[in-house]
């Protein structure tokens, strides 16, 4: 018995091939959150998937949902196929990262559409060209802000006394930033600029990425920053970080 078919957009994330002709596909949606499908006869029958299981696209998927947790792909169309990002061996495995730390921090099937359109902004931004590094610290920040694992910025996590044009250190496991009489010798000593942009970068729309210009310090420290917040929260170290510098 075939269920009611159903649309929705999605973002590819990979597909590997399955038996003679067939192709399994994970999706990234902002209604179902993450989800695999069952494209039968994918690598046979172009008309109906055509190049729209490519990793990275923007689709609208038609499909059954039955018994199983796998849909039934009854048609694939392209919205948008990100091409760029295949093109560059920096910008691929910035992609590549940005799926990755989604689907190790999200539960399956659990829809966070903000997080969906996170990614999606993320991707475009790498595909139209945009500043790696940049695109890397804003998407990492934005996404444990969202998940609910931002740290404590612009007071002491222990004191919880505002920082004043001061040395400060930052340790995750502690909550985040640390005036020094609190933080002794624990954490990472970090300048207050640093933690002042992470901060303000929050207070604009979660898609933006255009526009945005971090010096080599709040790049350097912010990515430290969030390597020590990362570590807190996910289930192992992502096997995408190995091809990114
Ligand atoms: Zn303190």
């Amino acid at each position: 018995m075939a269920g009611a078919l159903h649309r929705t957009e999605a973002l590819v994330l990979r597909h590997v091939d399955y038996a003679e002709a067939d192709r399994i596909v994970s999706f990234l949606t902002a209604d179902h959150g993450l989800q695999k499908g069952f494209a039968r006869s994918a690598r046979k029958s172009r008309k109906r998937f055509g190049a729209s299981l490519e990793p990275f696209s923007q689709v609208n998927v038609h499909y059954r949902s039955g018994r199983g947790s796998l849909w039934t792909l009854q048609e694939v169309e392209l919205i948008a196929s990100r091409s760029g990002l295949c093109g560059d061996l920096q910008r691929l495995s910035l992609a590549s990262y940005g799926v990755e730390l989604v689907e190790l921090l999200s539960e399956e099937s659990e829809p966070h559409p903000p997080i969906y359109h996170l990614l999606c902004s993320y991707l475009d931004y790498l595909n139209s060209d945009g500043d790696g590094p940049v695109a890397r610290l804003l998407f990492e920040l934005r996404l444990v802000y969202l998940l609910g694992y931002i740290p404590h910025f612009l007071h002491c996590s222990d004191c919880l006394r505002i920082f004043h044009d001061e040395s400060v250190r930052f340790d995750a496991a502690r909550g985040g930033s640390l005036c020094l009489t609190c933080a002794g010798q624990a954490g990472l000593p970090v300048s207050l600029g640093t933690i002042g942009s992470l901060a303000r970068s929050l207070n604009v729309a979660a898609t933006r990425f255009e526009g945005f210009r971090f010096g080599v310090q709040t790049l350097t420290e912010g990515s430290a920053i969030l390597a020590q917040v990362l570590a807190q929260v996910l289930p192992r170290l992502p096997k995408s970080l190995k091809f990114l510098v």
